[in-house]
């Protein structure tokens, strides 16, 4: 393996409350390399969202190393980060085609070729002819798929992604787990996708880091040997099982 793309070791964050000093994470040690997918999956308040942060530069941590990007794979958190988040987040005014430029209007990228890359990601996520139409009009599978092409518009080299499917429905929400990994395909970004859903962890991730109960620790790290394209049918398969249980087994829930 080359030089990982991103470097997280023995990260640890504690947030100055009025009620004083609360750990959120506590140990934190990962190595990703460009182009993988990682599931982050973990207790509701383990720390996900904190880590996230910390990687999107929006956070500061109180100990450890946090490094992100190399010689080959240059970083500049402010343009190089894509962000997608349970709600989408979507200006309810805006069409869809200029919520998906909003990005790239923030950074003041030219606007010509922004609008043409906007209108093949929306092609991309399924959402062509509704460049036009208003966030109301769409479905909430499809105003994910809008709130993932806008975080892809400006070409990011990283793209973190909470809990983006915890608000819909548990069909739709497989049928995006499909989608995700056809995009990410497409896409060939990093991704880091966090989800307390420990079968959608293992469903999409090449890898899965597990963090234990708050505040996050990393409990366990490893490669999802599921050949791509997964298949919802994979979900019966004994070593999905497997992987499953060892991830409940290290949550304390078997
Ligand atoms: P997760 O995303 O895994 O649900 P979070 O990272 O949001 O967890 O939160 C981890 C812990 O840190 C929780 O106990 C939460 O209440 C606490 N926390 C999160 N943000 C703040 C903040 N800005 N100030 C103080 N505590 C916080
Ligand atoms: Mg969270």
């Amino acid at each position: 393996m080359g030089e990982p793309f991103i470097h997280l070791d023995g990260v640890r964050k504690v947030y100055e409350t009025r009620a004083g000093d609360f750990l959120a994470v506590s140990d934190v040690t990962m190595d990703i390399q460009p182009g993988e997918l990682v599931s982050l999956v973990g207790p509701s308040g383990c720390g996900k969202t904190t880590l996230l942060k910390i990687l999107a530069g929006l956070h500061s941590y109180d100990a450890g190393t946090v490094r992100i990007g190399n010689a080959a794979f240059p970083f500049d958190p402010k343009r190089d980060v894509g962000m997608v988040f349970q709600q989408a987040l979507l200006l309810k005014w805006r069409r869809i085609l200029d919520n998906v430029l909003l990005p790239a209007e923030i950074l003041g990228l030219p606007m010509k070729p922004a609008r043409d890359r906007a209108r093949d990601l929306l092609a991309m996520v399924g959402l062509a002819g509704f460049e036009q139409k208003y966030p109301y009009e769409l479905s909430g599978g499809m105003q994910q798929r809008a709130a993932i092409a806008r975080a892809l518009v400006h070409d990011p080299k990283l793209v973190l992604m909470d809990e983006p499917f915890g608000a819909l429905d548990a069909l739709t929400r497989e049928k995006m787990n499909l989608e995700l990994l056809r995009i990410w395909k497409e896409s060939g970004k990093t991704i880091i996708f966090v989800t307390h859903g420990i079968q959608e962890a293992v469903f999409v991730g090449s890898r899965v880091a597990v963090l234990t109960a708050g505040p996050a620790r990393m409990a366990d790290r490893f490669e999802v040997e599921l050949p791509y394209p997964r298949t919802l049918d994979m979900k019966t398969h004994d070593v999905f099982g497997a992987y499953t249980r060892r991830i409940y087994a290290l949550l304390g829930m078997h």
